[in-house]
């Protein structure tokens, strides 16, 4: 009998990601299957679900809504800044994500989505927000989290920087 998904559990597995229109997002194919700690969020709600009570050598494909994806979309994230708000050094271009410090201080990551003439439009939704995700994924090994894994909520792999 194999073992089934359960929190505790650190879980390999090869994953391609599509959206409803097919285009490949991500994929792990020509990398080492993804590791991640099942039951500590690791990877996007919806996916983790899916994964729960498979087993080594399945093979499934999930598809995430937004919701228990990277979230709906936020239209109100959507901001422009002047570009003299940014060092004339700093080299930015669409797609490059981008901290920036909010009033009070708290830190907003956001993305560059355009660049204009006199300002740089700013979203702080996840590029994948709003976006269905289909995910093929074939589960390639399982093994018990050690305790540190479990306090730290994430796996350590050997030859990895300590974090
Ligand atoms: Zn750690």
């Amino acid at each position: 009998m194999s073992e089934c998904i359960t929190d505790g559990k650190v879980v390999y597995f090869h994953y391609t990601l599509t959206n409803p229109e097919g285009e490949i997002l991500d994929s792990s194919q020509d990398r080492e299957p993804l590791g991640y700690l099942h039951g500590a969020q690791n990877i996007v709600p919806g996916l983790e679900q899916q994964l729960t009570g498979r087993s080594v050598g399945e093979s499934l494909t999930a598809v995430v809504p937004p919701a228990s994806g990277y979230g709906i979309r936020n239209d109100e994230a959507v901001h422009s800044l002047p570009k003299s708000a940014f060092p004339e050094d700093m080299e930015i271009h669409p797609g490059m994500p981008i901290a920036l410090e909010a009033e009070g201080g708290a830190v907003v990551h956001c993305f560059i989505i355009s660049i204009e003439e006199e300002t740089v439009v700013l979203d702080a939704n996840h590029p994948l927000a709003g976006v269905t995700l289909h995910f093929d994924v074939e589960i390639t090994g399982m093994r018990d989290a050690n305790e540190e894994e479990k306090q730290h909520g994430h796996p350590h792999e050997p030859g990895q920087p300590h974090h």
